[in-house]
């Protein structure tokens, strides 16, 4: 056992040390504490400097109102702020900052030197710390505004440092930070800088649309609807994609309370919920969703870095965000639902009693067999599925099929998708990596981030069958594409597949990568729920689930079909 020595109060290098640990945790938190320090020192232009992903540089410069000389040594004191004197004005929030402790926190844990000059002062000074306390401070000649410029980030903490990623995925920490804080204040000119190229420069402009269009190409803001909706002195007001555009994960969806970006899973799950079946299943929209509301009805003091928020009347909120994007949506031009003349068709308003939820029992475990878990499959062969006799379609969503003693419900997207996966997976494995050249090569404009990443991917992306070659400024040209993949798809699924390796959520095996493209292939090339099937597109999809090996499950992991048994129905029906 340890023995304890007798207690004591820790240093307070010590203790700033511990204190960075919160606050700072990668180069990107110190980009944020210090642009949203800028904001609060009401700056009009921010430019931001980094080298080597933010690990041996950062400079944040602005034009704001600067510090006093005496404020100066202060600026490093753990709890220093000048932004809050009482704890009543918690309440009542006005600034990013208020807890006094990222400066200290930063110079605590880097090489860090600040510059300052107010409009009122003749000249300016430098505050330089060597990471062990010791403030010097010397005139200097400088521009009215701050700046700070850290160095060395972790040199004395050695824990923290191992846990820094490569240079492109700290880079693109820094990136999304930044692009968070530009979206929130389009009325501020932005630039950052990634050794020494220009990476974005963002000229203030007067509305959040225009700010949009500065980060994202056309192609995509092209999809976005404005969202508007007052209650009660909330007032939401945004854009969001149609059903047209989506992604492989929640990245494009950007929540802003009182112009503060935060993340937060029931907002986020609101946002989704007013698309419910708008979009395809594991697809996401793009999201930006600003909201104000009186400061005394939410806390940002419950975490650190106050990106988490705490509200007093979530589920209001909830209802209200979902509701409004329903609506917004609602005004898209239909697409879907189309009745068609050869299938009979059972709406949803019609109560068709099987459905799990519509179910007045409770639902015993046994009652629905995922076909999969039985023992002997003999789906997918035997010509199964082309023997069974199709009954009619359900919200143009579930295909109805009956054998002599048993009821199939098909989800036709799901089905359709693990045909076409198969199908995709075969004729990758027989002639690896075969492509198809682009006639009209595509030119693909990303962030600088998304740009490294390519590079860092491209092998393995020509392996698969994308030829990609540098194209100048964050630029890459698509030659080829896979063979088999439909054109206007390869773009999208090439910016998922670069998106799923920034945020690292894949697993870097080629395989997987290689599965990932494929369902992702199939699943923008399947019919979707709500699309209108005929007679003979059904006959035709039952046909090619008899061709798979395994038809049960799509490339997702869902069912593909559900099967109701005489046997299940008397237990439902409670006869036995
Ligand atoms: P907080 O933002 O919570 O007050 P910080 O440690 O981030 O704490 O900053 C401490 C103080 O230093 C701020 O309250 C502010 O007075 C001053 N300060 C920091 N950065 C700037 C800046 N860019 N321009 C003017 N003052 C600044
Ligand atoms: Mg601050």
């Amino acid at each position: 056992m340890k023995s304890y020595q007798s207690i004591q109060i820790l240093p307070e290098h010590v203790t700033r040390k511990i204190a960075a640990g919160e606050v700072i945790d990668r180069p990107s938190s110190i980009v944020k504490e210090l642009m949203e320090n800028s904001i609060d020192a009401h700056a009009t232009k921010i430019e931001v400097f980094v080298t080597n992903g933010g690990m041996s540089n950062i400079i944040v410069q602005d034009n704001g109102i600067g510090i006093s000389q005496q404020d100066i040594p202060l600026t490093i004191e753990k709890n220093a702020t000048s932004k809050i004197t009482s704890d009543e004005d918690l309440t009542k929030l006005d600034t990013f900052g208020f807890r006094g402790e990222a400066l200290s926190s930063i110079s605590a844990v880097s090489k860090f030197q600040l510059q300052t000059k107010r409009k009122e002062d003749n000249e300016g000074s430098i505050l330089k710390v060597d990471g062990e306390g010791n403030p010097v401070i010397e005139p200097t000649g400088i521009k009215d505004g701050t700046r700070i410029q850290i160095s060395n980030l972790f040199f004395n903490t050695p824990a923290r440092k191992k846990f820094l990623r490569s240079k492109t995925t700290e880079f693109g920490h820094i990136e999304k930070t930044f692009k968070k804080i530009a979206l929130a204040h389009p009325e501020i000119s932005f630039s950052l800088y990634k050794d020494e190229a220009v990476s974005f420069q963002l000229p203030a402009v007067a509305t959040d649309i225009e700010r949009i269009k500065q980060l994202y190409p056309t192609s995509m803001t092209d999809s976005l609807t404005p969202l508007s909706i007052e209650r009660n002195g909330i007032n939401i007001h945004g854009f969001v994609s149609n059903s047209q555009a989506s992604f492989s994960g929640t990245q494009e969806i950007w929540l802003f309370i009182n112009r503060r970006w935060i993340t937060d899973r029931a907002l986020q799950k609101a946002v989704l919920e007013g698309y419910r079946t708008a979009l395809m299943e594991h697809r996401y929209p793009m999201a930006f969703v600003y909201i104000d509301m009186p400061p005394d009805e939410f806390d940002v003091n419950v975490h650190p870095t106050k990106s988490e928020v705490r509200f007093e009347k979530p589920q209001d909120l909830f209802k209200l965000l979902a509701q409004g994007i329903a609506t917004g949506l609602r005004k898209e031009p239909a697409r879907h639902f189309v009745p068609s003349s050869n299938t009979p068709t059972f709406n949803r308003s019609t109560t068709f009693g099987f459905a799990q939820s519509y179910s007045p029992y409770p639902m015993q475990k046994s009652s629905w067999v995922a076909p999969a878990q039985e023992a002997q499959t003999t789906y997918g062969s035997n010509g199964f599925f082309t023997q069974l006799e199709c009954l009619g379609s359900l919200d143009h969503t579930y295909i109805l099929c009956r054998s002599e003693d048993s009821l199939f419900i098909i989800d036709q997207h799901a089905a359709h998708e693990r045909v076409l996966f198969d199908q995709f997976k075969k004729s990758f494995e027989n002639k690896k990596a075969s492509q198809q050249n682009l006639l009209i090569p595509i030119t693909l404009q990303l962030s600088p981030a998304q740009f490294e990443c390519v590079k860092t991917q491209q092998n393995l992306l020509k392996e698969i069958g994308f030829d990609l070659d540098e194209f100048g400024d964050n630029a890459w040209i698509l030659r080829s594409i896979p063979s088999g993949m439909k054109e206007k798809h390869a773009q999208q699924i090439l910016l998922d597949f670069i998106d799923d390796a920034l945020n690292e959520i894949k697993s870097k095996t080629f395989s997987d990568h290689q599965d990932h493209v494929l369902s992702t292939m199939a699943c923008h090339a399947a019919v979707r729920a709500h699309d209108v099937l005929n007679g003979d597109e059904i006959r035709h999809l039952l046909i090619r689930m008899d061709e798979v090996d395994l038809s049960s499950y799509c490339p997702h992991g869902r069912p593909t079909f559900l099967k109701l048994t005489i046997e299940n129905l008397e237990i439902l029906f409670k006869r036995v």
